[in-house]
């Protein structure tokens, strides 16, 4: 199986392309969480975060940075959001490392996916031990 994005950057698979260069390619996602909804890619191959050169992520992130930047000036999006879902358990579907940019507007009917409430001191003591290395 070939990979979609691939395809998209090669030009073998039509898509609505809003930015391009030689290492990043953007174009609009065909099921849009809100208007202007779009997703930002390095030209080469990698499968997700853990993945992808640190050069081509900040390519990439700089990108949706200019991106975000249009949906507030050009879209009069109140705010943007962007999402990488890194890993199939992490609600990744296509596995070429694309951010998700997601122009935010009053009432656009998108949830934080998560319910904001105290931690234990304790757990969140240990989780920072294991992730300091
Ligand atoms: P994720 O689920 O985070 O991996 O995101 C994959 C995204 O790719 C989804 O939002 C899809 O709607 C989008 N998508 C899938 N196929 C295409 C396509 N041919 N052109 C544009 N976007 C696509
Ligand atoms: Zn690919």
């Amino acid at each position: 199986m070939g990979c979609l994005f691939c395809s998209i950057v090669a030009g073998s698979i039509p898509a609505t392309i809003v930015y391009r260069d030689d290492d990043v390619v953007a174009f609009m996602d065909i099921n849009p969480a809100t208007p202007g909804h779009c997703l930002v890619v390095p030209t080469r191959h990698a499968e997700d975060l853990l993945a992808i050169t640190p050069g081509d992520l900040a390519a990439c992130t700089a990108v949706a940075q200019v991106l975000a930047r249009r949906a507030v000036d050009e879209l009069e999006a109140v705010g943007v959001n962007l999402i990488n879902s890194c890993r199939a358990g992490a609600w990744q579907t296509v596995f070429h490392f694309h951010i998700h940019v997601i122009p935010r507007y009053e009432q656009d009917g998108m949830v934080l996916p998560w319910t904001p409430e105290p931690g234990d001191a304790a757990v969140i003591a240990l989780t920072a031990a294991s992730l300091r290395g």
